[in-house]
């Protein structure tokens, strides 16, 4: 067997010095307050074993990250019908870009796009009695830790800066395509991105998609078929305009977020999370890209 320890180690060693990382996000100060040399790889096997190494147990902000569990909640409730609200094509463009081929006749090109994701919050709105706390403990499950919450500063703030966010939803509601009040739905859709997790937590939600639809305790949440859909949409859609790129270069399915986190996994072998907040100029994390790169290259496990 491989020494996975070893080898995150020799990773996060040869690029824990790279000095030119990047810029962590700004838009709130939530995030632009996060030390830029936090780094940390957790892996978790397939068959329950972990490695970890560097800031790994430390939580972060998952933002978008959260679009897959949402995604995933959604798929749950409503099954393929989820498609008449939103197509599954990538952008090409940066997470909050508002074009009208991003949002053709009010239909977002792929749920993990914001406008995408807002939708998908619109149906869990609509289809949940208690949505923030249905969801919250969905994720939990998911991941089988109740520690996991909500961060009311970072919702808040999102909130306050959100007027790209307002934009898409108001955009979406002249369509047709917002059941829900405007208010509301980015009420839902700012907490989901406010959730803190470590790479741990991160493994432990992620494997179910490496699992066949069944999660760490051997619930099955999504068929086979949803798995394989939710797969692809995270290697074709899962790193804003920069999806080629990660699957040139890591070869997993994934998803980024603007808090640093990446997570990825091949199916039946393993699920990875990194975090290191400094983001390259597409807005995923410079370190984590490379470490996953060098991950999958060393290991040569990948989807090809
Ligand atoms: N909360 C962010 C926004 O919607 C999500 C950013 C991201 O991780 O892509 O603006």
């Amino acid at each position: 067997m491989l020494d996975y320890q070893a080898i995150l180690e020799e990773i996060h060693q040869s690029l824990n010095s790279v000095k030119d990382t990047g810029e962590v996000a700004s838009y709130i100060p939530e995030l632009a307050n996060v030390p830029k040399e936090k780094f940390g790889i957790h892996l978790q096997l397939i068959t329950g074993e972990n490695f970890s190494v560097g800031d790994a147990s430390e939580k972060l902000s998952i933002q978008s990250i959260s679009k897959v569990l949402s995604l995933t909640k959604a798929f749950q409730l409503v099954g393929n019908h989820l498609w008449e609200r939103m197509d599954v094509e990538p952008s090409g463009n940066p997470f909050n870009h508002l074009s009208l081929l991003e949002l053709e006749n009010g239909i977002p090109r792929n749920p993990l796009i914001n406008s995408g994701a807002i939708v998908v919050a619109d149906i869990l709105l609509s289809n949940l009695k208690n949505p923030k706390k249905d969801f919250l403990d969905f994720v939990r499950n998911l991941a089988h830790d109740n520690t996991i919450s909500f961060n009311e500063k970072v919702a808040e703030s999102e909130r306050l800066n959100g007027y790209n966010n307002y934009a898409a939803a108001n955009l979406l509601k002249s369509y047709g395509n917002l059941h829900n009040n405007v208010e509301d739905v980015l009420d839902f859709y700012f907490h989901q991105c406010s959730i803190m997790m470590d790479c741990r937590q991160l493994t432990n939600a992620f494997f179910v998609y490496a699992n066949k639809g069944k999660c760490l305790k051997n619930i099955q949440h999504l068929t086979a078929s949803q798995v394989k859909r939710i797969n692809a949409i995270m290697l074709t859609c899962g790193f804003y305009d920069e999806a080629g790129e990660f699957a040139f270069e890591v070869g997993l399915p994934g998803k980024s977020g603007v808090g640093g986190g990446i997570v990825a996994l091949l199916p039946h072998c393993f699920t990875i999370a990194t975090w290191a907040p400094a983001l390259n100029p597409q807005g995923n994390s410079y370190l984590g890209m490379k470490a996953l790169e060098h991950f999958t290259t060393k290991t040569k496990l990948s989807i090809f």
